[in-house]
């Protein structure tokens, strides 16, 4: 992936492009081989590019595939509803997933996958800069923790983590999907849901010292802009998914 640098002093519409050139990257990834070839749209995100806070679930359904946004479907409705509830409106966060492609048959991502793909979800922590993620389910907790534990020893309590240079407070949270038929769960999801305003209040954490960058010469920084110009597609402008 063509690396594009990220300064914390950069512009929320900075960080933005860079965002949409990342998107532009994913679009045309090859590197599942299978994905690749069964998926009809690549499912990056969608969202506030500058969300405080940030979900990421598993991978897009077949819904989602369709129309080229997450959470679509009767675990999107209800993802959306619990927001409501909390007075957080979709269009302040970003939604994304572990894998951008939908695994066909909604099996479950491979390893192989979750490897391939987790630039695009570093980058795009990179470039949004959230103060709270919250992961819903195994495969992104388990993704982003580096650990496998499980989400039903650790929904609903947060902690500090450092994703590349971004100190973030993850909060697991069991996957809206899990909850659509177990009732049990379903409250336990709303109440770990009403925690977190609480937890956005906080602000962002701590954030580790950035090591000092050696200064891009100004011609390479002017032949990195030329790059990024020609590889934007004008169809991502009117996706306006972000
Ligand atoms: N489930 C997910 O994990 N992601 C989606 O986008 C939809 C359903």
């Amino acid at each position: 992936m063509q690396a594009v640098s990220v300064q914390e002093s950069e512009s929320a519409a900075e960080r933005r492009e860079a965002l949409k050139e990342v998107f532009a990257q994913a679009r045309g990834c090859t590197r599942c081989t299978e994905l690749a070839a069964t998926r009809k749209t690549v499912v990056f995100g969608a969202g506030n590019a500058d969300a405080d806070l940030m979900f990421v679930g598993e991978a897009p359904g077949a819904s989602e595939d369709e129309q080229g946004v997450p959470f679509v479907g009767a675990a999107g409705k209800l993802l959306e509803k619990l927001l409501v509830e909390i007075g957080i409106a979709r269009s302040e966060v970003f939604i994304c997933n572990v894998l951008k492609c939908h695994p066909p048959g909604n099996r479950d991502p491979q390893p192989v996958e979750i490897d391939n793909c987790q630039e695009y979800l570093h980058r795009q922590v990179e470039l949004i800069q959230p103060n709270v993620i919250c992961t819903l389910g195994n495969f992104s907790t388990k993704l982003l923790r580096g650990d496998p534990t499980g989400i039903t020893r650790l929904h609903g309590q947060s902690e500090v983590l450092t994703l590349g240079r971004r100190a973030v407070r993850l909060y697991p949270i069991f996957h809206p999907a899990a909850a659509l038929y177990t009732p049990r769960m379903l409250e336990t999801l709303r109440e770990d849901f009403t925690r977190l305003p609480e937890l956005l209040a906080l602000g962002a954490p701590e954030q580790p010292d950035l090591v000092e960058m050696p200064e891009v010469l100004p011609e390479a920084a002017s032949e990195v802009a030329q790059v990024a110009v020609e590889e934007q597609s004008s169809e991502i402008d009117q996706l306006g998914l972000f």
